[in-house]
């Protein structure tokens, strides 16, 4: 097998058997990347040198016999919109076309403390609003298991670089679904970990409350290692969980006896593809071979998820992206002759379509007259989602729903944004709950991958592991590599 489409702990085991070299597998990458990145367009950023000399460190502890974690000298990438100290960081935006954060994310201090190679910085939907990264302000990635596909989004770079063998882990963030979405489009895992479990610290802010930095992996396995990596509390984020962090390798049991999975009527109806629902069916009957008991059950609220989301984010967005005004740092305009001038003109060459879209819907629903008609309501509605789920736990120990009602779609520009909007209604309530929720391949039409969601209780990410890990082993799903590059 190639090294490029190796998983985390196969490659670990090379490394401390000696049998390979963190410089050699970094190169490998490279050679890859320059092999199939002109049809993916995956990356935004590439950072070779100091990743070469970041493996060179990592080879000179294993010469010198020292103990490595799992996750040293393994390279993978990190989504554009995760601070990287020195390294540019544009949310694949024109705003911050040129910045070079001064300080790294806290997700990246801990992954740089288990000294992993980061091989550069993944495109997205511009400032991580969108599901095709169509939004991008640089370029649009293709999906590798059809090139005239959409990867998802907003992590769609970070996606389609591991359906490619471009890297061979990324982060992803998940604000209504980018890291479950993509991963489900390209065939990979993808988890969303429970709010606050990750700091956000150093991710640029979407929407607050909502927002969650997780990985996009190969296998459930690899999920878990990187999760050990990222999780844990951190006092600059102050909605970070100060809860113990679990070793979540641990979790990887195959044993769903017992385990109660509920099926939500509410995401199996009008919208779903038949042949995505066919697929979803034909895991439900392994899970219940496997000794899973089925529960059929209702989360009542479902249909207001989308439009309470779509007030909410934008929201939260028009208040987070108000600090991008041309004064402080991104993109300025040097003709303007007044200072409004010049923030208006800032703000509108430096921002996208879709991100002034969502500018002006959340100042409009935050504005006096409106904000209890829709941005109050959307709150208390939000709670009654929370709601439905503390009900359906009470029946179930996860639930089981589609990733996405549909797979990858053609990159033509033919879907309306109101329609992208509305294929987010099965990974947005997870975040209005501040549930974790993990994406696993569990099958194909026509030839895309598809995703089955699981979705777990507060800080119960083991479950849902545990649950994804079983159905993986007992399918190869995530054996089967996109045909890229002359791959079979
Ligand atoms: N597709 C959703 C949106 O456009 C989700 C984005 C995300 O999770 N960052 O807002």
């Amino acid at each position: 097998m190639e090294l490029y489409k190796s998983t985390i702990h196969e490659l670990h085991e090379l490394l401390v058997n000696k049998k390979i070299s963190s410089v050699e597998l970094t190169n490998a990458l490279y050679e890859r990347i320059d092999q199939v990145e002109d049809q993916v367009k995956a990356y935004v950023t590439l950072d070779k040198e100091n990743a070469l000399a970041q493996a060179a460190k990592v080879d000179a502890k294993i010469a010198a016999g020292e103990t490595i974690k799992p996750l040293a000298g393994v390279p993978g990438a990190i989504k554009d919109n995760i601070s990287t100290k020195g390294l540019r960081t544009t949310c694949s935006s024109k705003m911050l076309e040129n910045l070079n954060p001064i300080y790294d994310a806290h997700v990246i201090k801990n992954l740089r403390a288990d000294d992993t190679i980061f091989l550069g910085k993944t495109n997205m939907d511009e400032f991580a609003m969108g599901s095709t990264t169509e939004s991008s302000f640089f370029k649009t990635t293709c999906n590798p298991w059809n090139l005239t596909r959409v990867p998802g989004g907003s992590s769609g770079g970070s996606a389609a670089a591991i359906a490619a063998g471009e890297a061979i882990w990324t982060l992803g963030s998940d604000t209504g679904g980018s890291i479950r979405q993509p991963a489900s489009f390209n065939g990979c895992v993808g988890i969303k970990p429970t709010y606050g479990r990750v700091s956000r610290y150093g991710c640029v802010a979407f929407a607050s409350s909502l927002d969650q930095i997780g990985p996009i992996t190969r296998d459930v396995t690899d999920a878990a290692i990187v999760l050990n990596t990222i999780c844990g509390v951190d006092g600059h984020d102050s909605t970070s969980l100060p809860v113990e962090v679990p070793d979540f390798t641990k979790a990887l049991k195959q044993d769903v006896k017992g385990l109660k999975i509920g099926l939500p009527k509410e995401y199996f109806g009008a919208g779903l593809d038949p042949k995505v629902e066919s697929e979803i069916s034909k895991a439900v009957e392994q899970y219940r071979a496997m000794g899973a008991e089925i529960v059929e059950l209702s989360l009542p609220h479902t249909e207001y998820a989308v439009i309470t989301y779509y007030i909410i984010a934008p929201a939260e967005a028009s208040a987070n992206l108000a600090r991008f005004d041309g004064v402080r740092y991104g993109h300025r305009n040097m003709n303007a002759t007044s200072a409004p001038e010049m923030t208006t003109l800032s703000r509108t060459e430096g921002f996208g379509s879709e991100v002034q879209r969502r500018i002006m819907l959340g100042t409009y629903v935050l504005s006096s007259g409106y904000y209890d008609a829709y941005y109050k309501k959307a709150m208390q509605v939000r709670t009654l989602i929370r709601r439905d789920f503390e009900e359906a736990f009470k029946q179930c120990d996860v639930l089981l729903t589609p990733t996405s009602p549909v797979v990858a779609y053609p990159i033509d520009g033919k879907m309306d944004p109101l329609s992208i909007y509305l294929l987010d209604v099965c990974t947005i309530p997870v975040n209005l709950a501040g549930l974790p929720g993990i994406s696993v391949p569990c099958g194909f039409v026509d030839g895309m991958p598809v995703g089955m969601q699981l979705i777990g209780k507060p800080l119960d990410e083991e479950t849902i592991l545990r649950a994804a890990y079983t159905f993986e082993q007992a399918n190869d799903y995530h054996k089967v590599i996109a045909p890229i590059g002359g791959d079979k």
